[in-house]
């Protein structure tokens, strides 16, 4: 099936008059609370026009997002946040505008997913060995995805059961490296990732770069490697960016030629900082990639 023949021709929504894209969110298919019908809703109450559901690991969910978005109004782009190693940390990668029928980015995010449910007991023997039992049968309470047992799940069973008193702490006291109920795990390569994303039409872009404390040189590294392999984008104005981190992402796009995303990569009501198209506009010096993908741009119905 080719998912472009149902397509609007592009012309008839206008891309350059677009000022609330949101291209980065979860729903309850990997870390979010909300179904993505719930998202698309929050999405469009909150005046984005453009929308991506980026799951972490698993595409899974884009075809609901699709047709709630078209439901809503929303112009839609595909969308995953894929988690790989680099230089000994974790990194994400976004992927925008693929086709998520493709079965070799479905083969590859299915084998990065494989390695979590044994990561998670070990991060429950973890905690258990500081006096928290039952930490995976209580994560396993707040996951919608089987194969997608993550850190946040573990988070809200550690706030639910009085451990901590927010997501945030649990972080900080349990979660990171060093801490009891850290466990690195190998996830895909950064050339895998965006390889695959390529292969299915779409494009790599590096998630929240502020994120990753990486030294001035790890970072060049990051930025030089993923456009060596094809990535094109990089997030600049994001909900895990201060403004201040946005001016200097907004810097290293151009000096790397990167083309610009923005995202508020809201996971749930009562725990995101910044809700779904509430975000700051992107500096007009910046190319928005959105532009770059129209032909891959679902229009609204
Ligand atoms: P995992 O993929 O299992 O390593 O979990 C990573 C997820 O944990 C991210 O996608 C975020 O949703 C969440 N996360 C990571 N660090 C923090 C933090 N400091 N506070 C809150 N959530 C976090
Ligand atoms: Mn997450
Ligand atoms: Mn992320
Ligand atoms: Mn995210």
């Amino acid at each position: 099936m080719n998912p472009n023949l149902d397509r609007q021709p592009v012309h008839q929504w206008a891309l350059h008059h677009l000022s609330n894209a949101d291209l980065h969110c979860h729903s309850r298919v990997s870390d979010g609370t909300l179904q993505p019908e719930e998202l698309a809703a929050r999405a469009k109450a909150n005046g984005v026009e453009l929308w991506a559901l980026t799951d972490h690991d698993e595409v899974g969910g884009q075809q609901r997002a699709l047709e709630a978005a078209q439901a809503q109004g929303l112009a839609y782009l595909t969308g995953v946040e894929i988690s790989v190693s680099f230089a000994g940390r974790v990194v994400h990668i976004v992927g925008l505008g693929f086709d998520h029928h493709n079965e070799a980015l479905i083969q590859g995010l299915r084998a990065t997913r494989g390695g979590r449910e044994p990561r998670a007991r070990e991060m429950a023997a973890g905690l258990a060995a500081v006096g928290i039992p039952g930490a995976f049968e209580g994560a396993l309470q707040y996951v919608g995805n089987p194969e997608l047992i993550s850190r946040t799940h573990f988070a809200r069973f550690l706030v639910e059961a009085g451990h901590c008193s927010d997501i945030s702490e649990v972080f900080r006291r349990f979660l990171t490296e060093g801490k009891p109920g850290y466990v690195e795990h190998r996830w895909a390569g950064l050339g895998d990732a965006v390889r695959w994303l390529r292969e299915a039409g779409g494009m790599a872009v590096i998630a929240h770069p502020a994120r990753y404390g990486f030294t001035p040189t790890e970072e060049y590294a990051l930025f030089t490697e993923f456009i060596a392999h094809g990535g094109r984008g990089v997030e600049v104005v994001t909900g895990s960016h201060t403004a201040a981190e946005a001016a200097k992402y907004t810097e290293t796009a151009l000096e790397f030629g990167l083309l610009a995303s923005r995202g508020s990569d809201f996971h749930s009501p009562d725990e995101s900082r910044i809700d779904l198209g509430r975000l700051d506009a992107l500096s007009g010096r910046l190319q928005p990639i959105w532009l770059e993908l129209a032909d891959r741009v679902h229009p609204p119905q």
